[in-house]
């Protein structure tokens, strides 16, 4: 008898910590897992923030998917997903192969949400994926390069949309690499300007008053021109336009603005709500029985008009608890409903400052950057173990800032 394939789509947190999972539960030859992601690596998405500003290095922050594999029960596809055809149970690539599935889970993850403001798509830098970050580096070194021999100030005018949660990591990152590119170019630090515009009354929109408290402080005291209460109507490349009327010149515009559900779900033909896919309560696409969604593409309610977050917290105790669902459908068993438990969120600004919450707890300032490394410890031991963890952690190599050649830069 031929053993039923389940397919993941998505190597991102969803996907590969159901992957692992499974691994884990299914006895050998029970099904025939294929992985399929876009590139061979996996890149920590919480962190991609510091890979736009030049301080992290590459080799902690992506890492090769078949070796996280740790046996022969997944195997992994490199592959754009292009379509899903529900009718045949086939899932279609950009290069033309075909993944026939009995049992699908997708996890394609987000993709920008630009609200349609003019000129957002076409010119602002976004943190989507590790290339597009890795663009926002490139593109920030371009500016304090171009600098030297033009001399405009829009060019060391560095602004950031949105301050929310991914929005300020970055400006806690560009904190510290500003300075360190204005050394390493011979630029006066003062002649630069970080700019950090937000729509709401404050910074972190859901974080309690004494986060937002410290957070405006911290960045405040760095320097940063915070613009809260203010919308951005139009760019161009080089003008911000504001709804108070005015307008920033500034040749880097860092789109944080918010995320909805990965754009192909949209061609796909299933039920969806904020460009996510409605899922029922054991993670099943709605409307299907084979079909499984997580992460950033699923909406999961959580009451009547809101549904779970985007976060990595969700993503994976929602593929901890659908890889079992799976594993019971091929078994012919019952699956279980999914209940999420809120841990905590700790926001980084920068390497030795954060604020959020764990376990009920206010915490901020260098703790709190203790804690955020704690959490990204704790996922890597979720994917590989100990060993992992250690692996990762002893990486050595120094952040692009500080180990930038001429050959780098260009
Ligand atoms: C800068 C930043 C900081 C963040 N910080 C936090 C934090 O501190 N805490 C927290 O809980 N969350 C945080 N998040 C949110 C968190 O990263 C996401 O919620 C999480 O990555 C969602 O996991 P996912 O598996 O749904 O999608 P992803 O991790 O995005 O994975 C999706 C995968 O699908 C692949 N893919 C996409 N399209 C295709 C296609 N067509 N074909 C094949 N493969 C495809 C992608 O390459 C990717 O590997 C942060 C996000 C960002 C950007």
């Amino acid at each position: 008898m031929e053993k039923p394939k389940i397919v993941i789509l998505g190597g991102g947190y969803g996907g590969l910590v159901a992957s692992r999972k499974l691994e884990k539960m299914l006895k050998n030859d029970e099904a025939l897992v294929t992985l399929v992601n876009k590139h061979d690596y996996h890149y920590i998405a919480t962190q991609l923030h510091r890979t736009g500003a030049g301080t992290a290095v590459d080799n902690k922050i992506i890492m090769n998917i078949p070796n996280l594999l740790k046996t022969n029960k997944v195997s992994f596809k490199k592959g754009t997903v292009e379509f899903i055809d529900k009718q045949k149970q086939e899932v279609l690539l950009e290069n033309g192969d075909k993944l026939s599935y009995d049992y699908l889970l997708i996890a394609l993850g987000f993709d920008v949400n630009t609200f349609g403001i003019p000129g957002i798509e076409e010119y602002a830098l976004k943190i989507r994926s590790f290339r597009t970050t890795k663009a926002i580096y490139h593109h920030i070194l371009n500016q304090f390069e171009s600098y030297q021999s033009d001399k405009d100030p829009a060019r060391l005018a560095f602004t950031v949309a949105g301050a929310g949660f991914t929005g300020i990591e970055l400006v806690g990152e560009l904190i510290e690499a500003i300075p360190a590119l204005c050394k390493k170019y011979d630029i006066p630090v003062n002649l630069t300007r970080i700019i950090n515009i937000e729509a709401s009354e404050n910074v972190l929109p859901g974080f309690d008053q004494e986060a937002i408290e410290f957070t405006t402080k911290y960045v405040k005291k760095h320097g940063v021109e915070l613009m809260t209460s203010t919308r951005i109507l139009e760019y161009n490349a080089t003008d911000i336009k504001l709804d108070n009327g005015t307008s920033i010149p500034s040749k880097t515009l860092i789109w944080s603005g918010g995320v909805r559900g990965n754009k192909l779900l949209e061609s796909l033909d299933f039920k969806l709500n904020r460009g996510r896919i409605e899922v029922d309560q054991y993670l099943r696409v709605v409307g299907t029985e084979n079909i499984y969604c997580i992460g950033d593409s699923a909406y999961f309610p959580k009451s009547e008009n809101s549904c779970l977050p985007p976060t990595a917290q969700v993503a994976i105790q929602q593929a901890e608890a659908c890889a079992p669902n799976i594993v019971a459908a091929l078994r012919g068993e019952s699956q279980k409903e999914f209940e999420y438990h809120h841990k905590g969120t700790v926001a980084s600004i920068g390497t030795t400052a954060a604020v959020g919450k764990v376990f009920g707890f206010r915490i901020s300032g260098l703790f709190a950057a203790f804690m955020k490394q704690v959490i990204e410890a704790r996922y890597l031991f979720v994917l590989g173990g100990p060993s992992l963890v250690l692996k990762q952690f002893s990486k050595t190599g120094k952040p692009y800032l500080q180990a930038a050649s001429v050959q780098e830069s260009k």
